[in-house]
């Protein structure tokens, strides 16, 4: 569904992505992980044309996307979850949800408001509250609940269980199991590598702005070297 090849990304002068390659599979889940400031974010950015890309090709669904502004990419339907939430902070929890709610790829069950709070019963009671008013934990169901909204082939998330309690992050997993059990493909960065490693279908290791490894879980799980190199755990 989505492939990154030679891609090279800068901020200014200085370069982030070196080469960068991935492959998301429909209706997998990829994950892409490494140490902090390796270039995850940067690739998601490229991706998206939020940081576009100088050279290099991405192409999603056969089309290139690379060169595209954000708002065409995610037209292609390529819904993000970004770090740090990013919640609409003096939006409602429903314009929040509404903000972005379309559905551009024409999916025959879409999602809409009330299958959401069905979803994410959490956000039900907070309907009428500002996102500066909710919770951490509140904020990332409805920054994952927007991008749905968006009605995604491809759903991107950005550390989106980061900084939440334990409990909280035990549900964020459970809604992501469902969401792969509904088929939707998955691109995943997330820290927590035995989650991933029991969600996910195929990881890519990033270090330096390049992708070092890619392989299944259980490879993964075979070779603690790797982790141990690459993710320092
Ligand atoms: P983290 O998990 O800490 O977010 P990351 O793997 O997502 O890390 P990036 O945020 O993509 O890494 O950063 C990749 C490189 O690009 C780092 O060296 C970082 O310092 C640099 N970088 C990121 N954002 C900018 C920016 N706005 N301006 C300049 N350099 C940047």
């Amino acid at each position: 569904m989505l492939e990154l090849a030679g891609v090279e990304t800068f901020y200014g002068s200085i370069q982030a992505l070196f080469g960068m390659t991935l492959r998301a599979e429909e209706g997998k889940v990829t994950t892409l992980i490494g140490r902090n400031g390796m270039g995850k974010t940067t690739t998601v950015g490229s991706i998206l044309g939020i940081v576009p890309c100088r050279s290099g090709q991405i192409t999603f669904l056969g089309d290139r996307i690379d060169g595209k502004p954000a708002y065409q990419v995610a037209q292609h339907g390529i819904g993000l979850v970004p770090e740090g939430r990013q919640v609409f902070p003096n939006l409602s929890v429903r314009e929040n949800l509404m903000a972005t709610a379309t559905n551009f790829a024409g999916l025959d069950d879409p999602w809409t408001l009330d299958r959401m709070l069905d979803f994410f019963p959490a956000l039900k009671e907070r309907l009428g509250n500002m996102g500066s008013q909710l919770s951490g934990g509140e904020q990332q169901m409805l920054s994952i609940g927007r991008a749905l909204m968006l009605n995604p082939l491809l759903l991107i998330l950005d550390e989106a269980t980061e900084g939440l309690a334990p409990l909280i992050r035990r549900e964020i997993w459970k809604r992501l199991d469902l969401l792969k059990q509904s088929g939707l493909t998955i691109l995943l960065i997330d820290k927590n590598i035995e989650e991933l490693n029991r969600i996910a279908d195929h990881h890519h290791i990033i270090e330096k702005g390049r992708v070092v490894w890619s392989g299944s879980p259980a490879e993964l799980q075979a070779n603690p070297g790797l982790k141990m190199q690459y993710l320092g755990i």
